[in-house]
């Protein structure tokens, strides 16, 4: 068996896409579980949409998805030589023909098959002139000879069998009349040169493949395995783009999606393996396979994003979580969690964790660590401090001095002490939460004083007895 090949060739001209990304993973699930390759190639022949900033954009992307890629990128706009050397190839053994026809004869020509009735698509009457002596000495292109009849299978192993009548193809071009090679051609020169063995991308590309294997043939080069794989759409079945929310990868590490939350959901995103929406990535490494991929467009979905993604989150290393978080903050370059705050943080990720869809929402549950006495106590927790709650406290603070500091004593005496005061526990739960955390998303009250510990947790009791009622 050979090696499989895989490659994303994405155009750097705008942000990093989340279909792009999707392929990206396709491709790399596909190769990496195989013990193949999976390479990078920029497609930036476009000189006046191509930027380095996409292209940053893209490298990061695939960074932050983990999608490492083998080798280096490769940038096809400096792969043009070799390109045009294919065309000349071409030329030189008969399969490519040079065409001097001018704007004007082409407009002409397709003016007059419109009014015959017949196909648009230009026949040059160049295609058999091959006397150089018959030629002008004036700019020309060079045309592949396409097949004038039969029938290009595509196999597709999304798609199926797509057939496409010869007819239907022309003799495209390969060479611009200023000698810079078209796109179609730099793309199967470049994945035969990488060795690609199979070209999994988006569907908007199957059209193309049918011209790109007429360049296949004429090389007589082994042609690639095909997956064209349907687009994503919004939740309203339209085509995902602004309007659904945000399309850009990077946007989604900037909301704080795990990687593997992300990698996870894209993978379900037009893939499925029996019922199973939540895996890690040996998981989808080990099931990955073609056959999985659905042929109706997949539709992106926040919820169930969301959904993956808390999961993901509870059941994340604590350790490798935290350098995940301090990652998301770097980039969104709001607050820089310095050590200390590493530190302080670590011991309480087991509740942290729990129930937190994103990194935001796990840092909010956090911010009680992060505070500094006196606590600021938020507008809507201020009905918890009142008289009797505060009565309340004060009966429990001096009894928090020599209670051992476990889960389960501390359990027991705010339960007695609610008791002594006529009430359930969850009326002083209110009070506690105030005075610890001053705000209202926070973990229990009991991990909240277990992480704070003894010391700190009773100084910000005894603060909100202190300050008394507003
Ligand atoms: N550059 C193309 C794109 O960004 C991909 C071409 C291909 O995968 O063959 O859509």
């Amino acid at each position: 068996m050979t090696q499989v090949v895989t490659r994303i060739a994405p155009s750097p001209t705008g942000y990093m896409h989340i279909g792009t990304a999707r392929t990206a993973l396709f491709n790399w699930l596909y190769a990496r579980g195989r013990g193949g390759k999976f390479l990078l190639r920029i497609e930036d022949t476009d000189r006046a949409r191509s930027t380095p900033e996409a292209t940053e954009a893209i490298l990061g992307g695939l960074e932050w998805l983990g999608l490492d890629y083998d080798g280096t990128a490769v940038s096809q706009f400096e792969r043009a030589p070799r390109h045009i050397e294919v065309a000349q190839h071409l030329l030189a053994s008969g399969k490519a023909y040079k065409c001097f026809a001018t704007q004007d004869e082409i407009a002409d020509f397709r003016q007059q098959a419109k009014v015959e009735g017949r196909s648009t698509l230009y026949q040059s009457p160049w295609r058999d002139i091959t006397d150089p002596a018959l030629h002008p000495d004036v700019p020309f292109v060079i045309r592949i000879k396409s097949p004038e009849s039969g029938l290009t299978v595509i196999h597709d192993q999304v798609q199926g069998d797509v057939n496409i009548k010869n007819d239907q193809l022309d003799d495209m071009i390969l060479l611009r009349s200023d000698g810079t090679p078209v796109y179609m051609l730099s793309v199967v020169v470049d994945d035969h040169d990488m060795g690609v063995t199979h070209v999994i991308r988006g569907d908007d590309h199957l059209n193309n493949a049918a011209r790109q294997m007429m360049i296949y043939q004429a090389m007589e080069w082994p042609l690639p395995i095909y997956a064209h794989i349907p687009l994503i759409f919004g939740e309203d079945g339209k085509k995902l783009s602004k309007r659904h929310g945000a399309t850009s990868v990077l946007d989604y590490a900037l909301m704080g999606y795990p990687a593997a939350a992300m990698r996870n959901y894209l993978a379900r995103l037009g893939w499925s393996h029996g019922d199973d929406e939540f895996f890690t990535d040996q998981d989808a490494l080990n099931w990955f396979d073609l056959s999985g991929i659905g042929k109706s467009p997949a539709r992106f979905d926040h919820k169930k994003l969301q959904n993956l993604s808390g999961q993901h989150i509870a059941v994340s290393d604590d350790a490798a979580l935290l350098q995940e978080i301090q990652y998301f903050l770097t980039l969104s370059s709001e607050i820089d969690l310095h050590q200390k705050i590493s530190t302080r943080l670590l011991p309480a990720m087991y509740c942290l964790k729990d129930r937190a869809k994103t990194f935001p929402e796990l840092l909010e549950k956090a911010a009680f660590i992060l505070r500094e006495r006196p606590i600021e106590i938020e507008k809507k927790m201020e009905k918890n401090v009142n008289i009797s709650s505060l009565d309340m406290l004060k009966t429990l603070t001096p009894q928090l001095q020599n209670v051992s500091w476990s889960r389960d004593a501390l359990e027991a005496l705010t339960g007695q002490v609610a008791e002594t005061h006529g009430v359930n526990f969850g009326k002083l739960a209110g009070p506690l939460r105030a005075a610890l955390a001053g705000q209202s998303v926070t973990p229990s009250v009991f991990d909240m004083m277990l992480i704070l510990g003894r010391n700190e947790a009773i100084a910000r009791l005894s603060d909100m007895q202190e300050r008394g009622t507003p």
